[in-house]
């Protein structure tokens, strides 16, 4: 069908109200303007040219739902009215009933992006309130004639709304006031033509929508700078009247949940939405225990409207929120919107309609944002709950937690004996914080940013975490928090960490709890079957192991061997082995960790039963481990039993001016190889001890901080040479695969040479985005965000992967690598693995998996679900 030519279309099913005109029954409307089009079935109405909600219309009206007639307005004819340039109204107002009241109700192209409100009751005049008086009432048609006195007054002649404050609805001349009101005010009469009302309706709608601030409010929401409106006029069915007369609202599913609830209001006597603020008056629509329904009221017309209901959610293929009025007992829909939903009910209502054999599997997965996994998989404030914002900071780690503040990783700890829980509150955390943080509900910091420690720690946890909060107060000493308006909060105090939206929040607001339930599972296995690229965990403990487990990783991408070591009996023992001044003596305080890394390692293999287990070597520079602070440095005197001059010299001989580049990583491995020769034979004592129960293991063992093939030659010479070793003291063989992690830009640009020595690279983008910005992914947050609202940054580069830069880097290096060697497995394990940009970017570049916290191993998934099905659909 081609608009205009010239066919001739049946009318929508007629509504029932008494102000349909015989006139059209049985008739039929030409259909030749696509910016001016009568809603029928076959009309030339479209989503991106007339907007949503006329589409939608189209769609009730194919369905032969009781749909009062429509007109179309197209984005084009709006924007030519906001001009100025009125359409034909003659030809707009033809397929409507000359004695119909109307409504006009914007359709943009996405609802979300808003619009003008709708007005009812347009064409309402003195000359009309006597016959309306007739039908409905005297008392009932003054009110209407005087609400769309005062409507047309506010929204389309812009007049002050104070001018109504004193109008009573109920005096018997309220309408002579209101258009006394309006007169005075506007210096001109009322306009009694009806016509000329709706002319003002659609000019006004029209300029609204253009105007700045409608504009900016809407880009802010996602619509493009030109998005356009479409209108919609409707002939009114007014829910007031003699019989059963009335309005409301209906869904058939929980908002928040997404289980199957027939939801909404209805109020007798009442237009529009009037029943969603309707108080008291207003009727639960099934039987209720807490008052009076709508299916008691009027059995029919409810199990009609649940009829209409099911119908539209099967044949429209999503939930709808549908508009609907009563008049002496009918029942008409006047508009249907999708249902506003919560993520964990988005997810819910998406598998259902795909179990329901309504939409197939592949586009539940489609309608679900990746990152509203984040919702599900942890507690969140309830969105209904007054929020108490006392400052703000970065996102760092997903979910919300509320607790007392503590101000040191030892109260944290003892709060948790104590079974009370508690937000850590510090600068910015260090490793001598972890246990801290595992004792804390959630974490509070003054500094940092996406990849700091705090943040990465956090997400591995899954403990809420904002950080960068620097518009706080953090007074140490005081032990108190400032917040930006002056309140202050001490030790002790309950506050809230919202790390999904990055807030932090007085007191303990109501929180609704983490969904991992039968749909969210259902999802995640349609996700594996849709996806082409792997996903795996960066898990350090048993319990992170578990939860990627849950999480249904396909291994573990990294495991930073460092964050073993932190347990308070293997922090003495490691500091033994720092301070060791003869290699002896460090060789005894490696035996002693080796046993404790040994079984780290087991349960690990244990915990993943046969899955990939890639285990990086000691990263961190050794001044991590020692403490800073007087009170530590004393407690370490004694523990070591050296005076404390002694311990605070060799404490300051090993700071480092700029640690991240110094000693850390291989070169402390080729330095001080006893360390890596110690992890090497606990992971191979590991997989000895772990294959004797199933399948051989077969483990993965990465070098840090390359940037030189010699490193890489030095390091598995060793490494074999303790395998070799193992496997004859043991009488066992077993196979290991040995990898470099590419994090400097040098080991990038040199991947050729160093990938022969390999089976696999793993990207690490943190590093990466660090050396190649010249960046500190621990300060970089003081200024994060002047320069991404600037555009000196499109975005924060530790949090979006920077493609034109890093993204370079890696493709070379991926290149390059395969290049020296073809059979190179590579993969992303920054912190960037879990996200869906970065994932679209490793597949494009041939990257084999991504790996990242435990948490955002879902969203990794359904992301990666996505880009395959979009790839497949094209
Ligand atoms: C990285 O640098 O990307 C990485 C994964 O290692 P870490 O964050 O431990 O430095
Ligand atoms: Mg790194």
């Amino acid at each position: 069908m081609t608009p205009g030519d010239g066919r001739i279309f049946p009318l929508p099913r007629k509504p029932r109200g008494v102000f349909c005109g015989p006139q059209y029954e049985g008739a039929a409307v030409q259909q030749d303007n696509p910016d001016l089009t009568f809603i029928t079935p076959t009309a030339p109405v479209a989503n991106e040219t007339h907007g949503g909600r006329a589409k939608c219309l189209q769609r009730l009206v194919r369905l032969d739902l009781p749909v009062p007639r429509t007109v179309a307005l197209s984005f084009d004819e709006v924007h030519r009215i906001a001009q100025g340039v009125m359409p034909d109204m003659k030809a707009l107002l033809a397929p409507l009933d000359e004695g119909s009241l109307l409504c006009v109700r914007p359709s943009s192209e996405d609802p979300d992006w808003g619009g003008p409100g709708a007005v009812l009751n347009i064409g309402m005049n003195g000359a009309r309130l006597a016959a309306l008086s007739a039908q409905i009432g005297e008392s009932a048609a003054r009110k209407l004639f005087a609400r769309f006195i005062q409507t047309y007054s506010i929204q389309v002649a812009r007049l002050d709304p104070d001018m109504f404050d004193d109008l009573d609805l109920e005096a018997e001349d309220v309408c002579d006031v209101a258009l006394a009101a309006y007169e005075d005010e506007a210096e001109e009469p009322f306009p009694q033509d009806p016509g000329v009302q709706l002319a003002g309706v659609l000019r006004s709608m029209a300029r609204a929508w253009e105007g700045t601030s409608a504009r900016l409010l809407r880009q802010a929401k996602g619509a493009p700078a030109d998005a356009g409106l479409g209108l919609v006029v409707q002939e009114m069915v007014l829910g007031l009247g003699r019989g059963e007369c009335g309005s409301g609202v209906l869904q058939l599913v929980n908002s928040i949940t997404g289980h199957p609830q027939i939801t909404g209001r209805y109020m007798s006597q009442s237009q529009g939405r009037d029943a969603l603020d309707g108080g008291a008056e207003s009727l639960f629509l099934e039987k209720d225990p807490r008052g009076p329904s709508l299916e008691e009221l009027a059995p029919e017309a409810f199990e009609a409207l649940k009829l209409d209901a099911a119908l539209m959610r099967e044949r429209l293929r999503e939930e709808m929120q549908i508009e609907f009025t009563i008049e002496n007992g009918a029942v008409h829909i006047l508009d249907g919107v999708r249902v506003q939903r919560s993520s964990r009910a988005a997810v819910r209502i998406a598998v259902q309609l795909a179990k329901d054999g309504i939409i197939p599997k592949e586009e539940a997965l489609i309608r679900i944002e990746p990152r509203a996994l984040n919702e599900l998989l942890h507690r969140q404030v309830d969105p209904d709950a007054p929020r108490d914002v006392v400052g703000t900071g970065v996102a760092a780690s997903p979910g919300a937690a509320s607790g007392r503040i503590v101000f040191t990783a030892a109260e944290a700890q003892a709060s948790a004996a104590r079974g009370e829980p508690c937000v850590l509150v510090r600068r910015e955390t260090n490793p001598e914080d972890i246990r801290g943080m595992h004792a804390a509900s959630a974490v509070l910091t003054e500094r940092g940013g996406t990849t700091s420690h705090a943040a990465v720690i956090g997400r591995g946890l899954g403990l809420p975490c904002v950080v960068g909060a620097s518009s706080i107060r953090f007074q140490m000493r005081k032990k108190t928090i400032v917040a930006p308006d002056g309140r202050e909060f001490r030790e002790g105090d309950v506050i809230t960490i919202d790390g999904s939206e990055g807030e932090v929040l007085a007191g303990e607001p109501a929180m609704l709890e983490a969904a991992l339930d039968d749909a969210f599972q259902a999802l995640m296995t349609w996700a594996d079957e849709a996806r082409d690229i792997d996903v795996r965990a960066n898990a350090d403990t048993p319990a992170d192991a578990r939860t990627a487990r849950n999480f249904n990783a396909g291994g573990i991408g990294l495991c930073r061997t460092e964050h073993m070591f932190f347990e308070a009996d293997r922090l003495t023992v490691m500091r033994e082995m720092i301070f060791a001044n003869a290699a002896g003596d460090r060789r005894s305080a490696l035996d002693q960790l080796l046993p404790m890394q040994r079984a780290d390692f087991t349960e690990l293999f244990r915990i993943m039963e046969g899955m990939p287990v890639c285990i990086r070597l000691f990263d961190p520079p050794l001044h991590e481990f020692l403490p800073s602070e007087r009170t530590g440095l004393r407690d370490l005197a004694e523990a070591l039993n050296l005076p404390l001059s002694d311990v605070t010299r060799r404490v300051e001989a090993l700071e480092e001016y700029n640690p991240m580049l110094g000693m850390r990583g291989v070169r402390l491995g080729i330095t001080v190889p006893e360390i890596y020769d110690m992890q090497a034979r606990a992971i191979f004592e590991a997989t000895i001890e772990a294959s004797r129960e199933g399948e051989p293991i077969v483990p993965e063992i990465m070098i840090p901080l390359v940037s030189a093939k010699r490193e890489v030659e030095l390091v598995k010479t060793r490494v074999d040479a303790v395998a070799a070793a193992v496997r004859t003291e043991k009488g066992v063989d077993f196979d290991y695969r040995l990898g470099v992690m590419v994090e400097t830009p040098r080991a990038a640009l040199r991947a050729e040479d160093i990938a022969p020595h390999c089976h696999f690279f793993s990207f690490g983008t943190n590093d990466l985005t660090q050396m190649t910005y010249g960046l500190s992914r621990d300060d970089a947050g003081r200024f994060m965000s002047t320069y991404v609202q600037q555009g000196v940054y499109p975005e924060d580069p530790f949090h979006t992967l920077d493609a034109d830069g890093v993204g370079e880097l890696l493709k070379l290096g991926a290149e390059r690598g395969r290049k020296g060697q073809p059979d190179l497995t590579l993969s992303v394990c920054g912190e960037h693995g879990g996200s869906p940009e970065s994932i679209d970017f490793c597949r494009k570049a041939g990257i084999n998996y991504v790996s990242c916290s435990p948490f955002r191993v879902p969203v990794a998934r359904l992301a990666a679900a996505q880009l395959a099905i979009r790839d497949k659909i094209g």
